[in-house]
């Protein structure tokens, strides 16, 4: 035989998945379908976990919350054009909530795409893909398959991390190279998120700002859960005796039960604080943009800790910028924290936590109530509960009030367990976060779902089943959107805002093999997810609540622009 005919050959479709594992990738989130299909079963044969959703939109948001508990690139592959813009919409949403990802998706060919002669799924991907996330590259040769790889890892994870779209046309998969000149071909990521240290004298401002203050705050945002500086976060709220307030995504940070939480004293501390500490968390609409009746009269200094440099000043003037990863901005300032410090005054600290205990003292009785028809209040005390009982459970949270009001009633005890809607407060993350996190974790997942919420990704509770997923949905059932009570005033239709009226989506689940079950009461409620978590089988709880209970909007009902004309 000839030297040629003895010559090793690998192809595209070896060397996307060669580079992905080379670079510690172990899981695809994805959608098979031409031209990815044999490359999601190849990578399945050597080893990758390729998780296989319904939709796009859900494997994406799948990779994204796998990148933000790993710090690691979630990935997700879908097909061209219409696939792609579905998994679109979840790298947009990864890159305004600073979640690493790559969402690599086969493409047309080139030639006919650029003439625009009308291809099979005929979309230029690249130049859509662009804008909405932080990069975006195509690799058109195999030999140059490891270094797009490589740039798609690298600009997601280092920085502030981000969403990257990776376009790899058809003609791609099959481009054959010799097999050893491909291998070298290959990058390994070094040190992709590298250590960002801040300058000492901007570590001696933000210090000489916090030693001046006499109503001190911390706000912990999802960036410091991110990071996994646990340890150094911990040391520096209890050496700084500073109380806290955690972000939606940063609850658990520290316990929400701990001395110097105040949490449930939100609006008095942002309102009367003087020095604010923001650690990975942004002044957007989320904190009222630092500014008005929120923030109250008092004059306000800022330290914000972030990564990226632009963030500062972004909404008001930042007294004291502290650029850098959150491990080693934080480790400066505790070791800055030395004789010389004074814990807050005490008036400060006995003001919020006297607040504090008020609030939670009021809520607790709504808690408690455990009749039929439930309230939000009465259904979500049993949840906290099964949370206080299993804290290393992951609980995944998405719709309107049922967000809004599990957010401040069910506390959480440890980092990266509170998974929700985020930034720009989406609806439809929820299977998708809550198939990632089982798979990520390994841990048991409990998914608090609006029935509307639900409905924007509630086909996969097939892949749940399919996977054997310990995820246990609950679908706060008050037959609709915010409400269950809108009617057509033209007798016409349903209600713009209803759905049908006692829905059982427990018999969905049972559909697919899991369990559903039907229930009334906090406690029947209760004794379901906690039957659920031990058995770790897939499960469906559909927990009827009074379609009288829940606001318009829940808590951000002033957002609804209101009509000011009336038609007579
Ligand atoms: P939240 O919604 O919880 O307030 P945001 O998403 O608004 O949090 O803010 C997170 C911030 O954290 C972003 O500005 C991002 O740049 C920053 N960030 C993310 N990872 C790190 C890190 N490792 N070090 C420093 N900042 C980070
Ligand atoms: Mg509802």
């Amino acid at each position: 035989p000839s030297a040629a005919a003895e010559q090793e050959l690998t192809d595209g479709f070896h060397l996307v998945i060669d580079a992905l594992k080379l670079n510690g990738i172990e899981t695809i989130y994805g959608v098979p379908g031409i031209p990815i299909t044999d490359l999601g079963r190849m990578a399945q044969a050597e080893g990758i976990r390729v998780v296989s959703f319904r939709h796009e939109q859900n494997a994406g948001n799948a990779a994204a919350i796998a990148g933000f508990l790993t710090k690691k690139p979630g990935v997700c592959l879908t097909v061209s054009a219409p696939g792609f813009l579905n998994g679109l919409t979840a790298l947009a949403n990864a890159t305004t909530n600073c979640f690493p990802m790559i969402l690599i998706s086969g493409s047309s060919e080139r030639e006919i795409v650029d003439l625009q002669q009308g291809d099979y799924e005929e979309m230029d991907q690249l130049a859509i893909a662009k804008p909405l996330c932080k990069a975006a590259f195509r690799v058109l040769h195999a030999a140059d398959i490891g270094i797009g790889v490589a740039r798609a890892i690298r600009a997601a994870v280092s920085g502030r991390p981000g969403g990257v779209y990776l376009d790899l046309p058809a003609k791609l998969f099959s481009q054959v190279m010799d097999a050893e000149a491909g291998a070298k071909s290959l990058v390994k990521v070094i040190d992709p998120a590298p250590a960002q240290i801040p300058a000492p004298d901007a570590v001696k401002r933000a210090l000489d700002v916090l030693k001046g203050a006499k109503r001190p705050l911390i706000i912990l945002g999802k960036g410091a859960a991110y990071a996994q500086a646990d340890e150094t976060i911990r040391a520096f709220v209890e050496t700084s005796g500073i109380p806290f307030l955690p972000m939606s995504m940063a609850k658990g940070l520290l316990p929400d039960t701990h001395p110097q939480s105040a949490g449930a004293a939100r609006s008095t501390a942002l309102k009367d604080s003087d020095v604010v500490v923001l650690i990975g968390a942004r002044l957007n609409w989320l904190l009222s943009h630092g500014k008005g009746k929120t923030w109250g009269d008092a004059p306000k200094k800022f330290i914000q800790v972030d990564i990226e440099p632009k963030e500062m000043d972004s909404n008001v003037e930042i007294a004291a910028p502290l650029v850098g990863d959150i491990g080693s901005v934080v480790a400066a300032l505790l070791a800055g924290l030395d004789g010389t410090w004074q814990a807050p005054p005490a008036d400060w600290v006995n003001t919020l936590n006297t607040k504090r205990d008020e609030n939670i003292a009021k809520m607790a009785p709504r808690l408690m109530k455990n009749s039929a028809p439930m309230d939000f209040h009465g259904a979500l005390g049993a949840l906290r509960t099964v949370i206080k009982e299993r804290p290393d459970a992951i609980l995944v949270n998405e719709g309107a009030n049922t967000l809004d009001l599990a957010r401040g009633i069910i506390d959480m005890y440890q980092p990266r367990k509170r998974l929700d809607v985020g930034t720009w407060g989406v609806m439809g993350i929820g299977m998708g976060f809550a198939i990632a996190a089982a798979i990520e974790t390994g841990k048991p997942v409990l998914a608090v779902e609006g029935d509307s919420a639900f409905g924007f990704s509630g086909m996969e509770v097939e892949t749940i089943c399919r996977y054997n997923l310990p995820v246990c949905i609950v679908i706060f059932n008050n037959n609709g959107i915010y409400r269950g009570l809108d009617t057509d005033p033209t007798g016409r239709d349903p209600g713009t805002t209803v759905f049908v009226k006692d829905s059982r989506y427990d018999k969905m689940m049972e559909a697919f093999g899991g369990v559903g079950v039907n229930v009334t009461t906090p406690d029947e409620l209760k004794r379901a997810v906690d039957a659920a978590m031990d058995s770790g089988r897939p499960t469906l709880i559909n927990a009827v609540i009074d379609p009288a209970a829940g606001t318009e909007s829940g808590r951000i009902g002033n957002l609804n622009p209101q009509s000011v004309v009336k038609r007579k």
